[in-house]
């Protein structure tokens, strides 16, 4: 595709030679099937019984994926990205979380983070995913609508508090704040408490703003029935448009449950599903700010379009664009360079935290077709271009 997002020397400009050739490996070693399920297992191996691995990890797909351990590590990254005008979102690793410790622990980590996002103006959102604040057993109880017992309505009640106090922290700092959205069965009570959130702390300005998978088949209804809900007038809504990122898994359950799958049945109708969102979001502008995080050109395409034809300035800030840390630069350094409003999710945490946010940016990049394939001729572009090959 010859377009905006073909400019590499743009699209890698903070990339030393180094770097580049790295990336250029990484993709190209994580664009084989066999190789990554063959290393996923020997890394799981090699970091249970505590063999050193870890530097390699760290110095190679850890350092291209993530900002480092701490936030301090961080800072490097988000100045260089700032200077290209793309702002950092920094996301510290919970995965597996689950005791009351783990989640107050979790929930003390997310505040700190938006201290420190506090005045720093290259860090304008934070970001969160729900079943680090609590039981992913209880989200699925809620989200049937099943009763709890006495125990399990405590429990829930910490939970509502622990999503009170990052809102309310986000709020008090002016942070805008990212609720990731996560599986089906248990999205209900994510979606009834990032609403809940909105009508406490989104009145004036967006603070809180909710995910909503496209990939879905249900969303658009949602969307509908969200914005003409009267309880939620004055509100203004917070929206994050994502395709999905558990597909398979919501799939096999769909199978094993012998219903019909809630996923769209193909990427054109996933594609389809997408589209609708952004004419939704674009047709009640008056009361959504709006992310719109994609790897996908065509999709940002659109969504640039749909700003002109509303004569919006490309930094109105109501619009921002998202894409991960080490992936698709050439989406978030070009739409930057023309002063669009764009960040990188940067992840932050221990080695081990992160495998399996490695592991799955490793496994969703083995198709040579799509995501891999598109990296791998980028970096080959500019290898070229920098007389490297
Ligand atoms: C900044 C950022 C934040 C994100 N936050 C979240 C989050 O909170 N929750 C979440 O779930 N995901 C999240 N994601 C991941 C996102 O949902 C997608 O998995 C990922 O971005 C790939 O989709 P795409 O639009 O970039 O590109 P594309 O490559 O165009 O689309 C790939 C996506 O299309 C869909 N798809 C692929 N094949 C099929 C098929 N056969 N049938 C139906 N659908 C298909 C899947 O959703 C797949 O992920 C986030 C991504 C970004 C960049």
């Amino acid at each position: 595709m010859n377009n905006l997002f073909s400019d590499t020397k743009e699209a890698f400009s903070l990339k030393s030679n180094f770097e580049l050739n790295r990336a250029f490996f990484l993709f190209k070693i994580i664009g084989n099937s066999t190789f990554v399920k063959l290393s996923t297992s020997l890394t799981n191996f090699a970091l249970k019984f505590h063999l050193p691995v870890t530097p390699i990890i760290k110095a190679t797909v850890f350092d291209h994926f993530c900002g480092g351990v701490s936030e301090e590590d961080c800072i490097p990254v988000i100045n260089k990205m700032f200077i290209k005008n793309v702002y950092s979102v920094l996301d510290f690793s919970t995965e597996g979380f689950n005791s009351e410790k783990e989640f107050d622990d979790c929930l003390r980590k997310k505040t700190s983070i938006i201290e420190f996002a506090k005045n720093r103006k290259e860090i304008p959102f934070a970001v969160f995913k729900p079943t680090c604040l609590g039981s992913t057993d209880l989200f699925k109880k809620v989200s049937k609508f099943e009763k709890l017992n006495e125990l399990e309505n405590d429990s829930w009640n910490r939970v509502i508090q622990r999503f009170d106090k990052v809102c309310s922290k986000a709020f008090k700092q002016n942070i805008k704040i990212l609720i990731d959205a996560e599986e089906v069965e248990v999205q209900n009570a994510i979606d009834e408490l990032a609403i809940k959130m909105m009508r406490k702390y989104n009145l004036t300005s967006p603070i809180v703003y909710n995910t909503v998978q496209m990939y879905r088949k249900d969303r658009l209804s949602y969307l509908g029935e969200m914005i003409s809900n009267q309880l939620n007038d004055g509100v203004i809504f917070g929206l994050k448009l994502v395709r999905g990122a558990y597909m398979e898994k919501e799939r096999n359950l769909a199978v094993s449950m012998n219903v019909e799958s809630p996923i769209c049945d193909s990427k054109d109708d996933t594609d389809k599903n997408f589209n609708s969102g952004l004419d939704f979001v674009f047709n009640n502008l008056n009361r959504i700010s709006f992310v719109c995080a994609s790897h996908n050109e065509n999709s940002i395409l659109k969504v640039m379009n749909m700003m002109e034809s509303k004569k919006l300035k490309s930094n109105d800030n109501k619009i921002w664009f998202g894409q991960l840390y080490g992936m698709s630069d050439n989406i978030s350094f070009n739409l930057a360079s023309k002063n669009y409003n764009t960040f990188k999710i940067l992840p932050f945490g221990s080695v081990k935290n992160l495998m399996p946010y490695l592991i799955r940016r490793a496994e969703e990049n083995t198709s040579v077709q799509g995501q891999t394939g598109r990296e791998l001729q980028l970096i080959l572009k500019e290898r070229k271009r920098r007389a490297l090959l």
